[in-house]
């Protein structure tokens, strides 16, 4: 079933080089649908399967990385485990408690972000942990590549 958004998807995903006739923008439409804006691989392959769309585990996995390299997705910073995609693009912040489990977006000002870094360090000495992340520069949009070959950054 097309509609207006896997179309305006498929527009994007021809944008930004990467083939749109294969399940990579329906993909991708049901991830930024999803209600939850943080998943990894397992999740990703969970809601396609709810959804209908049959993509093997590894072509999974390859097609979220292709989309991250070509910046149609988001990756959160992590210090170990399973690779995190975020659906949300421009930068921001994360809040992880590991208790449950729950990532929680920090899209506020530098100056709010501070407070609230400096809030949690006062209310809970000796468990917050910060990993500051820079962003590499952006760099010049590339030609098309082949489909399904995932790509390195940097
Ligand atoms: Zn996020």
């Amino acid at each position: 079933m097309a509609s207006t958004a896997d179309d305006a998807t498929r527009e994007e995903v021809r944008r930004a080089g990467l083939a749109a006739d294969g399940p990579l923008p329906r993909l991708l439409s049901l991830l930024r649908t999803a209600e939850e804006t943080h998943f990894d691989a397992a999740e990703a392959q969970r809601l396609a399967v709810e959804s209908g769309l049959a993509i093997g585990r590894t072509e999974l996995a390859a097609m979220l990385d292709t989309m991250v390299a070509h910046g149609l997705l988001g990756r959160v910073p992590t210090t170990g485990g399973a690779a995190l995609y975020d659906t949300i693009l421009r930068p921001h912040s994360h809040m992880l408690d590991e208790a449950t489990a729950m990532m929680v977006d920090l899209d506020v000002s530098p100056e709010t972000l501070s407070a609230i870094v400096a809030r949690a360090i006062a209310e809970q000495p000796g468990r917050v942990e910060v990993l500051l992340r820079t962003r590499a520069p952006e760099k010049a949009p590339e030609g098309p590549t082949r489909r399904g070959r995932p790509r390195r950054i940097g």
